[in-house]
């Protein structure tokens, strides 16, 4: 465990100040869900899944079925990531993980249901960034459709992991912003209580020949302070209000 002191002290040190987030439905707002699958958040599935329960991919995993509820409710527009490799293109510097077709690439149980909903896009992803990754053979990007289709001008970012997934997603997506890739999208926002990331403490990491120690809330921390820097807005808190639609 990273002492708390020098978690203090790094939050002192690179403050993320973060708002809350009130969704009434007079802004069209899109939920891009990252990588909420098996291989990365349920124990034991796979070489990049955790090996114990871990409460902040539990949190992670409440809070986004929570939105995801209330977005299909509300029947608006959903675009969720699923990793997924071919068995024989390696991703450097990760071992084998979430290879297409296994229980790693699928959505986890509190989530499958999502596949049925109509509001719901589905990207099975072989990158690490999901805009690199909604890239078509001829061209076209699927997320940049989406976003266009649904005149989306409000993202709201969750998943895994803050500081690779989620934050290269987010600065691919506020670059392509300020290129006018994505009009009318004005906001990226990332939704902290509902991103996780991976924990390999260092005392862990000395025992695997290469490894790079990823203290969990430290790392956490630094990807919503990079996302932040980027350009993209932190909450820390989501309600979902519908009653205040006029
Ligand atoms: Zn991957």
């Amino acid at each position: 465990m990273v002492s708390e002191k020098i978690i203090d002290l790094l939050k002192t040190e690179l403050p993320v100040q973060q708002e809350s987030l009130v969704l009434t439905g007079e802004v069209a707002t899109g939920l891009v869900l990252i990588d909420l699958v098996n291989g990365f958040c349920t124990v034991g599935a796979g070489n990049l899944a955790p090996q114990v329960p871990n409460k902040q991919i539990e949190d992670m995993i409440d809070e986004s079925v929570r939105i995801a509820r209330s977005f299909c409710k509300n029947k608006w527009p959903i675009f969720a990531f699923i990793d997924s490799h071919h068995p024989d293109i390696p991703e450097p510097p990760y071992p084998p993980h979430c290879i297409a077709g296994t229980e790693e690439s699928k959505l986890v149980p509190a989530l499958e249901w999502l596949e049925n909903e109509p509001n719901v896009t589905i990207r099975r992803k072989d990158c690490i960034d999901g805009f690199l990754g909604s890239i078509e053979k001829d061209g076209s990007n699927v997320f940049v459709d989406w976003v266009r289709t649904n005149q989306i001008k409000v993202a709201l970012v969750l998943g895994i992991c803050t500081d690779i997934c989620v934050l290269d997603f987010v600065g691919s997506a506020l670059s392509a912003r300020n290129r006018r890739m994505l009009v009318p999208l004005e906001d990226v926002i990332v939704y902290s209580e509902a991103c996780a990331t991976y924990d390999l403490p260092v005392y862990v990491a000395q025992t695997i020949e290469g490894a790079i120690a990823h203290p969990q809330e430290l790392m956490h921390h630094i990807g919503l302070y990079i996302a932040k820097g980027r350009g993209a807005k932190v909450v820390s808190e989501v309600i979902c209000d519908t009653q205040l639609m006029p």
